[in-house]
């Protein structure tokens, strides 16, 4: 392709708007342009990228003997009200209605579609086990849309469904899922990490992401120094520290102004260990008390699973906080409190003499015993923290900042006993799909590849998934010999089967350089003034030295490149 042809909209700048470095990237690169806030549009640069991990995606798809098939993104509310989904799905669904006042959605997922299309089309298990996928647009609009397409309201996913006849087919379509997976990820470059995942109130027999490791990941991973255990911090289960015994003390009520855990501690002179800390949450409607120690996290997964939230629960209003407490915020404690579930950590059932909140203004109470004083749910509803034990074996674990591109999971009936979507089995009953779901975020996974593969200069593609796989650059626009090779090396090339960008623009060889690098093209040749000696620069974007070369020689390390990244020439 020649570059005097293309639209080429690379900044030197960093613009303003992006914070991390794919985001800033993907703009300098002119990769991608915004359009409002979590929505882009792809530059043709981008959307080359996004073809070919596209590519990669729908070929692991295939070999996995998944079936493409592409939905519509606009969706009757219907399905989703069928599957309870149309409330629950709250305010990150796009809604809309037609000129008739019929609502729909913009599709963030498709289980209702994809469910609905099985129970209409398939009469028996003959036609099982079946798995199929798309690669199409979804819609959320995502409270906090940020670092460009990684979090966007607009994005491309390949979902994919699975539909057997039974759990142990489930579990055969779901593994062959997780070798896709981790072959997708492999050939996009992408070091993704598959780990444990919660799976919700669905009584998930399964569910795992993968994840790639970063710094601006939205969610905790945690992994097992020792062994092989990594998990979302969501699902990570925790072991109670075990309380040292005291003897039981009355309960005493304190006058304090204290309200929160570092003013108590402070106020009592005590570690936050002896403290549990209360807090109220709205679930469906409902009021949720939730007790963990002075010093540990809330994990809300964890609650919303154990109060069976249908929808995402959030924490109460100040309003909600006065009506359960009878008091002002800072003073909540587990007696006498006006909730109608309470959530004990197992960590505070077994702390003795605790502190905790009077549920009235101005006062904490001292002397607090678990069964004695208040009882409740006892269960896990606190966040792992590093270098506590790991569930599996016991060694310490630490947590790494992460950020999903996949997620594979067992939904079992969910979706087919919502939607009565039945088949026939062999001895001629009617039985539920036992259904899986995979989605691959395409856009996500294409700025998460910039995040692991970029320098100071630019990004760095993975020959897989690059825009072109060569540069030429021509030094000197003026001189008919340079470019004559230049165009002679750019036509073998692509009869080879390789993607070459010719920088034949008329600019200063400087900025050429700088466009391919920022642009990421893995192999760059430059055509200068030792043409004549039938020598040009050859140089990998990927580190390696600047070298003076015979052409010959040229095709030589191309077609050595493409055979280290088992990428397949035409010739
Ligand atoms: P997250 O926790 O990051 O919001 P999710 O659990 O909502 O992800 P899924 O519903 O499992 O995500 O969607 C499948 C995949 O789609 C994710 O693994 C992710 O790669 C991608 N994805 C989800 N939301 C977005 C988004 N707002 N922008 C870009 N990609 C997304
Ligand atoms: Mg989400």
């Amino acid at each position: 392709m020649r570059a005097s042809k293309m639209l080429i909209s690379t900044l030197r700048e960093v613009p303003a708007e992006a914070e991390i470095e794919s985001h800033k990237l993907m703009l300098r690169a002119g990769m991608m342009r915004k359009m409002a806030a979590g929505i882009y549009n792809y530059m043709p640069l981008g959307l080359k990228v996004l073809k070919k991990i596209e590519d990669i995606v729908r070929e692991e798809m295939d070999n996995a003997g998944a079936q493409e098939f592409l939905a519509s993104a606009l969706l009757p509310s219907e399905l989703w009200k069928e599957s309870g989904r149309w409330d629950a799905y709250g305010a990150e669904m796009f809604r809309l209605t037609d000129r008739n006042s019929r609502e729909f959605c913009l599709g963030p997922t498709h289980e209702e579609v994809f469910t609905d299309i099985a129970r209409n089309e398939i009469k028996s298990y003959k036609q099982l086990p079946l798995n199929l996928y798309q690669i199409q647009t979804k819609y959320r609009d995502e409270r906090r849309p940020r670092f460009g397409v990684m979090r966007s309201r607009e994005f491309i996913m390949k979902d994919a469904y699975s539909f057997d006849k039974d759990q142990e087919g489930l579990d055969v379509s779901y593994n062959k899922m997780y070798e896709a997976y981790v072959k997708i990820f492999n050939r996009c470059g992408l070091d993704a990490k598959c780990v444990a995942a919660d799976s919700g109130a669905i009584g998930g027999s399964g569910s795992a992401e993968f994840m790639v490791k970063s710094e601006v990941g939205e969610d905790d991973v945690v992994f097992c120094t020792e062994c092989n255990y990594a998990a979302n911090i969501e699902k990570a289960e925790t072991k109670a520290e075990i309380a040292e015994i005291e003897e039981l003390a009355e309960i005493q009520k304190v006058e304090t102004t204290s309200k929160s855990i570092e003013e108590m501690t402070e106020f009592f002179k005590v570690s936050p260990k002896k403290i549990a800390k209360t807090l109220i949450y709205n679930v469906d409607g409902k009021l949720v008390g939730v007790l963990v120690r002075g010093d540990r996290e809330v994990n809300e997964v964890k609650v919303a699973n154990a109060s069976h939230a249908t929808s995402d629960i959030e924490l109460a209003s100040y309003e909600e906080v006065k009506r359960a407490t009878n008091s002002e915020i800072g003073f909540a404690g587990p007696i006498n409190l006006a909730v109608d579930l309470l959530l004990v950590d197992e960590e505070v059932s077994k702390m003795y003499n605790m502190i905790v909140g009077a549920n009235e203004t101005g006062y904490d109470l001292t002397g607090v015993n678990y069964g004695r004083d208040f009882e409740g749910v006892v269960g896990d509803f606190r966040n792992i923290e590093e270098g506590e034990a790991c569930p599996k074996c016991g060694a310490k674990v630490t947590i790494a900042r992460g950020t999903e591109v996949g997620h594979i999971f067992k939904l079992g009936s969910k979706y087919s006993d919502a939607m009565n979507a039945t088949f026939i089995d062999e001895n001629g009953k009617t039985k539920p799909f036992i259904m899986g779901c995979y989605g691959i975020g395409v856009t996500r996974t294409m700025a998460s590849i910039i995040e692991q593969h970029n320098d100071e200069n630019g990004i760095i593609w993975p020959l897989s998934v690059a825009p072109y796989h060569v540069s030429i650059i021509i030094a000197n626009m003026k001189d008919e010999t340079q470019i004559t090779l230049a165009e002679k090396m750019h036509e073998e090339l692509e009869n080879m089967g390789i993607e070459v960008f010719l920088d034949d623009r008329n600019e200063r060889a400087g900025v050429k350089f700088k466009d391919s690098e920022l642009m990421g093209i893995p192999m760059r040749i430059t055509v200068g003034k030792k043409v004549s000696e039938g020598i040009v620069e050859f140089k990998l974007r990927n580190g390696g030295e600047n070298e003076n070369i015979s052409i010959e020689d040229v095709y030589n390390k191309i077609k050595d490149e493409f055979k280290k990244a088992s990428i397949e020439l035409k010739r």
